[in-house]
Parts: C-alpha cells; sequence; structure tokens
C-alpha cells in the first residue's frame, strides 16, 4: 500500500516570491517552465498542480503539457486565478456583476485546461472572497454570491469535480469560506455531488480545528476530494515545511485518512521564501514517508481500543512510539 502512495506540490512551491517589504521578490521571478523542471527535481513528487491563466500569456497549452510530459509530471488539479488584483472585492461575491461573470469565465476555462490534461478537479481557493470590516457586507448577500458562484459551475461541468479550499483569513481580512463546517454547509446547500472540500493541514490548524477532526467531518459527509500538507505556528498561513511544527496533529490527521480508507495524493502547499525549493520539498517528502511507515507500524487495533476509553496516555504513547521510532529508518 505505502509503495504506491503519490505526492504532489502546488507548482508555487518552485516559484519566487514578494511580500509587501521584499517587493522585489526573494529571487528572480521564475517561469512556469523553470518551475515544472525544478519540481521534477525532487525525487518522488510526481504530481503537480497549476495556477491558469499562465503568467506568461504568450505560453501555450501544448508547451506546458510537452514540459510535464518530458518531466513525467502529471496534474492533479487546476487553480483558476480567482484572487488577483482584478477580483480585489471579490471573484464569486465581488459586488460589480460583470467581475463576478469575469470569474465564472475564468474558472469555465480552467476547466477546459482540467479536462485536456486529465486531471481530477478545478480547484478554488476564494481568498478574496469575503470582508474585512464590520459593516462593510450585507452577510446574507455575501454568503448566498458565495453558494451560487460555486454551485452555477458544479451544474454547468457536471463531468467534473470542483474543490473548494477554506481558509480563515489572508488576503481578506475574513474570507467567506473559513472553515470546514461553514464550507460543509454551503456544499450541502448547493446539493451536487461533484462539489468537494480541499482540505489544507495548516488553514484547518490556523483556524483553531484539529485537521483529524475537520478530515473526518468531510469524509463522514462524502466530501473530502483533496488535500495539502504544510505546517505553521498556528497564527498564520505559514506554509511552513510539513512535520516541522506539529508532527502528532500531522500524524493524527493521516491516521484518520488511513482509517478511513481515504486515498488520494499527499500534496504539499509550501511557501519556501527563503529556503532551496528542491531541498524543502524533499525534507517534507522524506518526513511523509516516514509518517507512512508509521502508519503501517501503528497499532490500529491498540489505537481503537485505547480512544474508546479516552485513554490519552496509551493513544499519545502508540501514536509517539510509531512516529518517533519511524524517523530514523529508511525504507
Ligand atoms: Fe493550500
Ligand atoms: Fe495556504
Amino acid at each position: 500500500m505505502s509503495s504506491i502512495q503519490k505526492f504532489g506540490a502546488g507548482i508555487w512551491h518552485f516559484a519566487t516570491y514578494v511580500d509587501r517589504y521584499a517587493t522585489d521578490g526573494y529571487g528572480p521571478a521564475r517561469s512556469l517552465l523553470e518551475m515544472i523542471d525544478l519540481a521534477a527535481q525532487v525525487e518522488d513528487l510526481t504530481v503537480v498542480d497549476i495556477n491558469f491563466p499562465f503568467a506568461d500569456p504568450m505560453l501555450s497549452l501544448d508547451t506546458v503539457e510537452a514540459a510535464l510530459a518530458r518531466n513525467n509530471l502529471s496534474v492533479i488539479g487546476i487553480t483558476p486565478e480567482i484572487y488577483t488584483r482584478e477580483f480585489a472585492k471579490g471573484a464569486f461575491t465581488n459586488p460589480d456583476p460583470g467581475v463576478r461573470r469575469r470569474a465564472n469565465e475564468v474558472i469555465t476555462e480552467a476547466a477546459g485546461v482540467v479536462r485536456r490534461l486529465g486531471a481530477s478537479y478545478v480547484k478554488l481557493w476564494p481568498g478574496q472572497d469575503g470582508w474585512d470590516y464590520p459593516f462593510q457586507v450585507d452577510h446574507g448577500v455575501l454568503w448566498k454570491n458565495s453558494i451560487d458562484g460555486v454551485g452555477e459551475l458544479a451544474e454547468a461541468n457536471p463531468d467534473l469535480k470542483f474543490v473548494i479550499e477554506y481558509k480563515p483569513r489572508e488576503p481578506r481580512v475574513h474570507m467567506s469560506y473559513d472553515s470546514m463546517a461553514r464550507t460543509l454547509l454551503g456544499i450541502e446547500k448547493i446539493g451536487l455531488p461533484n462539489v468537494g472540500v480541499l482540505l489544507d493541514f495548516g488553514h484547518s490548524l490556523y483556524g483553531g480545528e484539529s485537521p483529524a477532526d475537520a478530515a473526518q467531518l468531510a469524509i463522514d459527509h462524502g466530501r473530502l476530494f483533496g488535500m495539502d500538507v504544510n505546517d505553521n505556528l498556528r497564527g498564520w498561513d505559514d506554509d511552513l515545511i510539513a512535520g516541522s511544527v506539529h508532527p502528532i496533529e500531522l500524524f493524527e490527521f493521516f491516521y484518520t485518512l488511513r482509517k478511513n480508507g481515504w486515498e488520494g495524493v499527499w500534496q504539499l502547499d509550501q511557501f519556501p521564501f527563503r529556503e532551496d525549493s528542491v531541498a524543502a520539498a524533499t525534507s517534507a517528502i522524506d518526513f511523509l514517508k516516514a509518517v507512512e511507515r508509521a502508519l503501517d507500524k501503528l497499532d490500529f487495533e491498540a489505537m481503537k481500543q485505547a480512544q474508546a476509553r479516552h485513554d490519552a496516555v496509551t493513544a499519545l504513547n502508540l501514536a509517539r512510539q510509531a512516529l518517533f521510532s519511524s524517523m530514523s529508518e529508511t525504507r
């Protein structure tokens, strides 16, 4: 089982970044083709998620497809850029109906790319859909537009899956799809089979959730369509190397997936601002492979019994023993 686990990454892992201080970036800008070549340098990385439209409007889909093929990379998702300047006041919830229509067009185009590349889903990250100030929005209208915008797309493209990646905040001070519970409520309201959640471990952590609990809730509703891993200090979406800060909670998250027979790509969503991107991805995947070994080793029956008694000490001992003893071993 463990040998077939696929590892992936958002292609932006291999970009260089700007922030509001280093406004000229922490490194020279990289083209998508350069990012694809870097991703291929990470041993065990076989799957990527790609933003669309491409930063370089001259870059053709054929060229991207050829670069992926030459590097033996497949595409799990396409992330339409519905969070750029044009969508500063929201994509699905923009007060201007023309901008809402434009978001629908961009996502519809991304849906075509998903079909063309044989990807699994259109990834919706509505980072600008939300608000910043009290009294800024009518919350009823905002939430209705959030739901209707996704519902229209899912209805128009029944052959494709749409995944919503929720996050508490940033860039908006409060995002509309902010948590697992709210996202599931929205999805249930939409009521279509092809809309699910992409659970980003870090978003869940800094949103004050237990990622394991959030995963279980999504699985119980049949809506866990994808996942991202990374880590943070819980106050922000730091997108640090997976396993660097919260190894035990990360292990519980993957334990929950394994226990439920959930199968899918283990994807990195990391932003190595100051680190070598290939080294940061390799470090994370090495850790995730140890997690896999730990899951193979963990006594699931003993864990079940400990949990039936709410026996924290026994449960933690079992988890720590399996995880930390797997860290030093190699396959
Ligand atoms: Fe993510
Ligand atoms: Fe994030």
